[in-house]
């Protein structure tokens, strides 16, 4: 993809908390990577691994303690004051819990018709219904719902309000953190087609923020796996899953069940060990070390880069590095099974 295909571009990007006692909790700690204009980029990792603070900074609820995040070509967070309205407009979020996000005293029409206000749209009030009606309608859901209360919808219809929220001001990218981990097996594929559908018609990027590899699939083009406030790995999705290189993408991934038998039977698991370390004490040199199951001396003292080890897929890993490639451990390349 060429540079003017670049929404979102991330450099260097860290979010560092200082807390009490001179102690500091690194939550992103340096990551980079880029969204093109119209893909999903699925951002993957354990609970603490910094995929939600970033996504918050690139929603400018949070300043980054250092980097860049370019918007179409303007850093996002020195923008002219007159233009962050805008931004506001262009770059929308779902949230994880639809119920928490949506106010329980106001209606559908309520809730929709807010941000219309505030930003000025759709003038008049026979407008702004019939806004509310397409809006109701384009997530599927009935347009008589605009006079009921969050508290009347199941966690689905609830998600289905949360989508149709984003997409009032006509954003062009939305970040999505974890939309459907709240919500029940059999209504997450409904509301994740509901996203690739809106997406076609809408032109919309988004970046979809969740915990495993497997709920991320059916909608990722590319996908980026973060452990501890640093990138691990990126590539586009099919080669992911195909093949995954960095040995944390591989544990992940070999957690997916199969529903093939024979090959769930035949299949090497990766299992983990300890607990994700503390971001407030990370370890030295590569922060999965202490869990990696391929883990050598120079991974202890030496911080993996990210670098291109096949088109367009980046891994920060000494296994694949030039100068370690003599310690590389063979054990480690599992094969996890065709997905
Ligand atoms: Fe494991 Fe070392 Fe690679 Fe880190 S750099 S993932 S510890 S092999």
């Amino acid at each position: 993809m060429s540079n003017d295909q670049v929404l979102v571009k991330v450099e260097g990007l860290k979010k560092h908390f200082d807390l009490s006692k001179g102690l500091t909790l690194k939550a992103v700690d340096g990551i980079s990577f880029q969204i093109y204009k119209g893909e999903t980029f699925g951002l993957v990792g354990e609970s603490g691994c910094g995929k939600s603070t970033t996504g918050r900074m690139l929603m400018r609820l949070y300043e980054p303690t250092e980097g860049t995040i370019t918007y179409d070509g303007q850093n996002l967070h020195s923008v002219h004051e007159g233009d962050q309205f805008l931004f506001k407009r262009k770059i929308q979020m779902i949230f994880q819990d639809p119920y928490a996000s949506l106010n329980p005293r106001l209606t559908v029409r309520e809730i929709l018709t807010e941000p219309m206000e505030i930003h000025g749209l759709h003038q008049g009030k026979k407008n702004r219904m019939k806004k509310v009606d397409e809006l109701l309608e384009s997530v599927g859901l009935n347009r008589d719902f605009a006079n009921r209360y969050p508290h009347e919808f199941s966690g689905g219809q609830r998600q289905r309000i949360g989508i149709a929220r984003s997409l009032v001001l006509e954003p062009e990218f939305i970040v999505a953190d974890e939309p459907i981990s709240a919500l029940d097996v059999s209504v997450q594929a409904q509301v994740v087609n509901l996203l690739k559908n809106l997406q076609k018609k809408n032109g919309l990027t988004y970046l979809f923020i969740a915990h495993d590899l497997s709920m991320v699939k059916h909608i990722s083009d590319r996908i980026g796996v973060m452990y501890l406030g640093h990138m691990a790995e990126i590539s586009a999705s099919e080669e992911l899953y195909q093949n995954p290189l960095h040995p944390y993408t591989q544990a992940l991934l070999s957690a997916i069940p199969i529903p093939d038998p024979d090959i769930e039977d035949k299949r090497e698991r990766i299992i983990l060990k300890g607990e994700l370390p503390s971001p407030i004490h990370p370890p030295s040199g590569c922060v999965f070390r202490t869990r990696c199951p391929a883990a050598m001396d120079v991974c202890a003292m030496k911080k993996p880069e990210m670098q291109e080890v096949a088109s367009d897929h980046y891994v920060a890993c000494h296994l694949y590095s030039k100068e370690s490639s003599g310690d590389r451990n063979e054990t480690m390349k599992v094969t996890i099974g065709s997905r």
